[in-house]
């Protein structure tokens, strides 16, 4: 049996918005009923498009936003049910890398100072103890003592993510999210802070939360791959499943688009933006995209259903 690190289990996240003349309260659903298993030391791929709901369900994660439904459990236990020194301690244990690096790092704090904070905030060694973690963190993403004192507008893009590869690692943390984590970065130095994240994995037995747009990445990265849109996973499987036998319309739509995937030599290019998450389409919420939707498509929601082992797909095609 999996090692189930993190579980959760029907997670909504609705924001409040008043609309109209008439500032009628209404609701963003960003994440709108989603479960799945997070298994230990392994990386599990979030993907969509933005306003997927990708990133709010990142953060949801980590406990930065009260859930409108469903729970999130870590190690078996309930995160909303945390007192305050259990959730300081959770917060020692689920980490987040950013997406921009650069907006990450306090400009006016030493990389030094920068890598500090997560120790002073935990009351976590004392300061030799700090010291010498500091220098093996630096050492473990590919910087040195010289850096210490350095500014972050004096380092490159790369050197700054690897900061904050370093600042997510001090606490030795079991999970980390990583945010559209190399996004910003070229793309020759999005390979290496690819590499050196799962050299790290391997190294201390991490668990990622990989969180991107980018599909080709995340079925790289990942050993589990979970498609979402407008706020639902439409498809959750082992990355090669999805990779050799994707099911659901919109992820072949994805996957088409990559170069050299079984899906490739049928391009698909889907029509209109993604709908709005504030009135998001009855039904199944892609059907306004989707090549294939059908009198059903528009009435009846599908659910997420096993089409094979470890495979999941909402689309009535395979219910
Ligand atoms: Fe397309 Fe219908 Fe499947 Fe939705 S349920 S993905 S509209 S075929």
């Amino acid at each position: 049996m999996k090692d189930v690190l993190l579980r959760a289990e029907g997670v909504k996240r609705y924001f409040p918005v008043k609309t109209g003349a008439f500032f009628k309260k209404s609701f963003i659903k960003a994440v709108d009923g989603v479960s799945f298993d997070i298994y230990r030391g392994k990386t599990f791929g979030l993907v969509g498009e933005s306003g997927c709901g990708k990133s709010t369900l990142g953060r949801a994660l980590l406990a930065l936003y009260p859930l409108t439904g469903g729970k999130i459990f870590f190690d078996g236990q309930d995160i909303a049910a945390f007192n305050p020194g259990e959730l300081k301690n959770f917060r020692k244990r689920i980490q987040f890398i950013f997406q921009d690096p650069s907006a990450s790092l306090n400009p006016r704090a030493t990389i030094g100072n920068i890598l500090l904070e997560p120790f002073r905030i935990h009351k976590a060694g004392g300061r030799a103890e700090r010291k010498e973690r500091i220098l093996f963190l630096l050492n473990k993403v590919g910087l040195s003592e010289y850096h210490l004192s350095r500014y972050p507008h004096e380092l490159s893009g790369g050197q700054k993510q690897r900061v904050g590869v370093a600042r997510a690692l001090a606490l030795n943390p079991e999970l980390i999210v990583c945010d559209e984590a190399v996004s910003a970065l070229d793309v020759s130095i999005q390979a290496q802070v690819v590499n050196l994240l799962e050299d790290l994995q391997r190294e201390f037995s991490l668990t990622y939360v990989f969180i991107s747009h980018n599909l080709n990445l995340v079925h790289h990265v990942s050993s589990r791959v979970c498609v979402m849109y407008l706020g639902k996973i439409v498809e959750l499987g082992a990355h090669d499943t999805i990779y050799a036998h994707t099911l659901h319309p919109y992820t072949k739509a994805l996957m088409s688009a990559i170069p050299g995937t079984p899906a490739s030599s049928g391009r698909v290019i889907l029509k209109g933006d993604v709908p709005s998450p504030l009135n998001p389409p009855a039904g199944c919420r892609f059907h306004t995209r989707c090549p294939l939707a059908r009198e059903i498509c528009r009435e009846h929601e599908p659910a997420l259903t096993h089409a094979e082992a470890g495979h999941y797909v909402a689309c009535h095609l395979y219910g």
